[in-house]
């Protein structure tokens, strides 16, 4: 699908996008094209490029206000160096993360990031010490896409 926004710019977005954005009143037809504004094209490619940073999920809905911490002392990374594996800065969190962490429902969050993980149950104990970093360096969250009508 084709998306124009006010300074004539095509955008080319996936259908999924498209519904999505749609939906939430982001674009809309002119009787000729399909619209977005400016401002929003910056959004629908931060929100859709980007994974919620505990389950994965499209699109990122919400901005998390984290203090950078660290997860790990000494990790091994793909390239091989070995070094302390940092959290830096906010943790992007689709609709349903960012909504039971708005609630302060920090079981839900753990069960939703557990059924979601690769390995299940398996990742249970080593993802609730990343949950209660999380929970102890976090400060806030702001909704940065339209909750769906
Ligand atoms: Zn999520």
């Amino acid at each position: 699908m084709t998306v124009i926004d006010e300074n004539g710019t095509r955008h080319q977005v996936a259908p999924q996008v498209f519904e999505d954005l749609q939906a939430r009143g982001l674009i809309w037809f002119d009787g000729q094209d399909h619209r977005i504004r400016e401002g929003d094209t910056d959004m629908f490619l931060r929100v859709w490029l980007a994974v919620c940073d505990f389950c994965m999920a499209r699109p990122v809905c919400w901005d998390a206000d984290v203090a950078s911490f660290t997860i790990a002392d000494a990790m091994t990374f793909s390239d091989g160096h070995t070094g302390p594996y940092v959290s830096r800065g906010g943790w992007a969190c689709c609709e349903a993360c960012g909504a039971l962490i708005a609630a302060n429902d920090r079981d839900g969050l753990l069960n939703r990031h557990v059924s979601r993980a690769e390995l299940g149950e398996a990742m249970r104990p080593i993802l609730a010490v990343l949950h209660r970093r999380f929970w102890q360096h976090y400060r806030s969250i702001r909704r940065i896409l339209p909750k769906l009508p």
